[in-house]
This record gives structure tokens, sequence and C-alpha cells, in this order.
């Protein structure tokens, strides 16, 4: 079924809460509307959005955003320790998450929360608590615009790295994403090195005891898969916490950490606008991450440690934490915040912030980044 509103008014569809227009807003309920949609008569250009919630817009859109509405899904098992799961580029992807926790298949359990749909997780190559949305697909099934016809697309193919993928820049515009399928393992693999997470499971007190796990909770997808589709089993990961001995983890553990360590850090969309994290993590060389290190000591002290990463030849910066040393956190620029928790977050702090006031914090915060280490932040949200 395809929907249509004229000037319709897209506040309620982006996370950032702007209150912009587009000229037509379409939504689609199935695969087959796609080739019978006059694509010459609609006006251009043509957004393909999902939740809406990685974008800014900037002003009114002036042409024609379209929203994929497909939200079925289908399960099939491809061994006894592994299962693919098809869902429509509509299904919230958290929703998704949640199913997979209450049946016990261990993969997307560390990307629970991020916000946005199906479709978005393989353009965006989705990421957190070391795990990417490019870890679990297996296949995505999409409309080419350029030659009209539909496509299946080898994940290997996309060219995914850290935020990006074809579908972000060679491709950007040519593919309607209508499905995507996860690859889902029944097999423990618990990822518990990364941002507190294995703190988070051991603080929580949470964490079962062996032998005394409850039973997943069932009821949490429901709705997303049809009945009697599940009900495998969770295999537990036992994994060994100094002082707390060898405890039994199932991936319903590990996504109610990552919900607690997320809620505690990010912003509700519900309750104040975003769209995450408003800048990419830079990745420097060892010369410059030295002078990065020299510049941090003039300002701490000579003991003072720069958070980082390696990453293949180079060294990723935390940006939170330049934008932080910069003196940024909680700055405002009219309705717009640099948020308190996570600096790498920009607000709508008054909720009737506007565009300019967001894009002149980020400006002024690229500036500052850039005079004091000599680093051109670049931001993760796209600019429409
Ligand atoms: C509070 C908060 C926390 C966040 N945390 C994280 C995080 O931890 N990790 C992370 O990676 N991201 C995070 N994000 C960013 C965001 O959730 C992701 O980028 C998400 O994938 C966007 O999904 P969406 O459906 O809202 O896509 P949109 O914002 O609507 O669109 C994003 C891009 O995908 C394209 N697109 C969407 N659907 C389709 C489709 N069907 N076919 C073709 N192209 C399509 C759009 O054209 C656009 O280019 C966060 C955002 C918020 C607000």
């Amino acid at each position: 079924m395809v929907t249509r509103y004229d000037n319709c008014d897209l506040s309620g569809r982006n996370t950032f809460r702007m209150k912009v227009k587009c000229a037509l807003f379409v939504e689609v309920t199935a695969e087959e509307d796609l080739p019978v949609l006059d694509w010459d008569a609609l006006p251009q250009p043509v957004l393909v959005m999902g939740g809406g919630s990685n974008l800014l817009f900037t002003k009114d859109f002036p042409g024609t955003v379209l929203h994929m509405a497909i939200c079925h899904s289908e399960r099939s098992e491809e061994s006894r320790s592994e299962e693919s799961v098809t869902c429509g580029a509509g299904v919230v992807f958290d929703d998704f998450c949640a199913w997979a926790a209450s049946e016990g298949l261990w993969g997307p359990e560390n990307l629970s929360l991020i916000p946005g749909e199906v479709g978005a997780s393989a353009v965006q190559n989705i990421g957190a608590y070391g795990v990417e949305a490019k870890d679990i697909i297996s296949g995505i099934r999409a409309w080419d615009r350029q030659e009209a016809c539909f496509v299946d697309i080898d994940p290997a193919d996309c060219a995914y790295g850290y935020r990006t993928s074809k579908f972000k820049t060679e491709w950007k515009g040519r593919f309607v994403i209508t499905a995507v399928t996860y690859r889902l393992s029944r097999t423990p693999q618990p990822r518990l090195d990364y941002g507190g997470v294995r703190e988070a499971l051991e603080e929580s007190g949470k964490v079962p005891v062996p032998g005394t796990c409850p039973p997943p909770d069932m009821g949490r997808g429901r709705g997303l898969f049809p009945k009697g589709m599940g009900g495998a089993g969770t295999e537990r990961s036992e994994v060994e916490f100094p002082g707390t001995g060898t405890l039994s983890l199932a991936p319903g553990d590990i996504r109610d950490a990552i919900i607690g360590i997320r809620q505690a850090k990010l912003p509700a969309v519900e309750e104040l606008g975003s769209a995450g994290s408003f800048f990419c993590n830079p990745v420097v060389s060892r010369e410059h991450f030295e002078r990065i290190v020299a510049t941090a000591r003039e300002d701490n002290g000579p003991d003072y440690q720069v958070p980082h990463y390696e990453v293949g030849d180079g060294i990723k910066v935390p940006a939170a934490w330049m934008i932080e040393q910069c003196g940024f956190k909680g700055a405002r620029n009219g309705g717009a915040q640099v948020y308190q928790n996570q600096p790498l977050v920009i607000v709508n702090a008054s909720g009737t912030a506007s565009p300019q006031d967001i894009i002149g914090l980020e400006n002024q915060v690229i500036q500052a980044i850039a005079q004091k280490y000599g680093i051109t932040l670049h931001p993760e949200v796209e600019h429409v």
C-alpha cells in the first residue's frame, strides 16, 4: 500500500525534532509498491528515510521523503548452530535485537537500544560496544533505482567501514533497501571487553549465578514475528569474572547491561531531541597523536594519559574527549547544547532549537578542535 501526504510536517519523524516540512511524504508497506511508483512524477530529490535518527534537517525539504514501512520478518534455520532472520526495512532495529535476545540468539545484543530501523542499519553500519552491523548482516535486498529492478546485495560488496558503506558514498541515492538478513548464532559469543560492559555486568548484581538463570523473556519481541517460530532455547556462556567467579550469561543479560549503560549516558530521544553521536571519532597518525599528547600534558600535567585506541596504522582519539578538553561540555548556542553526560552528542535542549542553533554549535566545536589539535572533525549526522 502506498500512502501520500503533501506538504508533510516532519517534526515527529526526526529525532532532533527539527520543525521542517517536505513537499511530499510517501510511505510504502510492501516491496511490490516500489516498481509501480511513478518515480519521475515525485517532487525531487527523493530522500529515503528510516526513523530519522541520524539526520539533521537544515531547512524544509523541497522533494519527496520516502519511508519503507515494510515490517515483515522471516526466520530460517541455516544449521543447528546458526539461524538467518530476514527483517523488512521498516522493522525497528531494537525490536529485532529484543527478539533475538528473547530467543537466546547471539549476535545483535551489543547493538541494543540503537534508535532507527533495519534498512538504515545496513546503510550506516551501525556499531556499539565492539560490534558493528556488518558482523551479522548476511544479505541485503533493495530496489535499484538506476536499473529499475530488485537486487540481492552481498555485504562483502558494500565496503563497510566505521559508520560507512557504499550506500553512503558511490551508491548514494541509488538503492532503496527493502529487507536485511542477519545471521545469528546459538553458540555463545559474548563480546564484553568494550565500553565497560564487563564491569556493568559484574556490578549490576543481575548477573545470574550458574544454574539459576531465569528463562529468556519470550514476550519481549512479541508481535514482530509470527507465533510458534521460536523457542530454540538459550546456550549460555560461562565467563570468568575476577572476584565473582564463573558466571553463566545469556544474550539477554548482555542486552540488559548495555541498555543500562546507554540509558545512563545518552539522552532518551523521547525526552531530548538528538541524533546520537554528532561527530565521528578521528583517526590520526602516530606523529600527530604525539603532538596531541604534548598539548594535553601542557593542559593537564606531565603524567596525563590521552584516551585512544589503536586502529590499523593509526590511532583513534575520542572526539568526546577533545570536545570536553576544549571546554564545550554543556555549552549552549541558542536552544542547542553539547550534552553534559556525553559531549559527543548535541541535543535540542530547549525543544525549539533551530537548525541554525545546532549548526552554529557544530561549527564552534569544529573550529576549536582544529585550532587546538589540528584535527578537522567530520559530522556523523547527515545534514539534509
Ligand atoms: C540517542 C541516539 C543514540 C544513537 N546511538 C548510536 C550508536 O550507538 N551507534 C550507531 O551506529 N548509531 C547510533 N545512533 C544513530 C542512528 O540511530 C543510526 O544511524 C541509525 O541506523 C539510523 O536509523 P534510521 O532508521 O533513523 O535512519 P535515518 O536517520 O532515517 O537515515 C539514515 C541514512 O540511511 C538512509 N536510509 C534509511 N533507510 C533506508 C532504506 N530503507 N534504504 C536506503 N537508505 C536508507 C537514509 O537515506 C540516510 O542516509 C544514535 C542515534 C540517537 C538519536
